[in-house]
């Protein structure tokens, strides 16, 4: 197989994999969005994957997304990882989605970073479901006041929430409490439709508790690390 063949394989596989989740908790296939996380991986892949449907594409390093960002163009580019302040600028002059907006001084950076380019950036409120900040995310508790300063700074749009399933822990209740935050979340903005949830190992966890953005990278991409470690 060539590499675009074994992408058409993996999407196929993911595509089956979605449509049987969707199908077991009663939705439409149509309402969830898979974003193909291309980090590590060469352009030449996200051309591939895109020329066979996939629109969105997400990486979480700055240098490697900007010059893909460059390179590739009709494509939605999501930034899904750790955001630092003094990047944050530049991020917003590529990313359609950032995913991991997790503190003030972020949300002030990407917002200006917004309005200096001309840009409009959707922003996700990352949401950490361990309590263990350095794994990302805000504490429920403090989401309400995170996602009124992002609704609230000129640039940017509060589209949802995201998390990412704590090591170890059932996926389906860490996800369920996500849900719950979300929709305290669309109770205040309800235009914040976005729940990013689900990667490769527990989107079918994801997609039952309700997320409507998957994040999906191995299973599309093949292991990111050597087969022996
Ligand atoms: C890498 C990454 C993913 C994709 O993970 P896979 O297990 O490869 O599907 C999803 N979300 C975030 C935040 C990531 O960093």
């Amino acid at each position: 197989m060539n590499r675009a063949e074994e992408l058409a394989a993996n999407l196929a596989a993911v595509e089956a994999r979605v449509r049987a989740a969707c199908v077991a908790a009663g939705r439409t296939r149509s309402e969830v969005t898979v974003v193909a996380v291309s980090k590590t991986r060469p352009a030449t892949d996200v051309v591939l994957l895109r020329d066979l449907g996939v629109h969105d594409f997400g990486e979480n390093r700055d240098g490697e997304a900007a010059s893909k960002a460059a390179e590739v163009d009709r494509v939605r580019w999501h930034f899904v990882g750790a955001v630092q302040t003094n990047k944050a600028r530049r991020v917003a002059t590529y990313a359609d989605v950032v995913h991991s907006v997790d503190r003030q001084a972020l949300v002030d950076a990407l917002g200006r970073g917004a309005v200096r380019a001309g840009r409009a950036v959707d922003v996700l409120v990352q949401v950490s479901l361990d309590g263990d900040p350095r794994r990302g995310g805000v504490l429920a508790a403090d989401v309400p006041q995170l996602t009124d300063a992002v609704a609230a700074t000129d640039g940017l749009r509060l589209a949802g929430v995201m998390a990412v399933a704590p090591l170890g822990q059932n996926p389906a209740d860490a996800f369920g409490r996500l849900t719950e935050v979300h929709d305290g979340v669309q109770r205040r903005h309800p235009g914040a439709t976005t729940l990013s949830a689900g990667m490769s190992a527990d989107l079918e966890a994801a997609v039952a508790a309700g997320a409507n953005c998957l994040r999906v990278g191995t299973a599309l991409f093949g292991s990111r690390t050597p087969v022996t470690r």
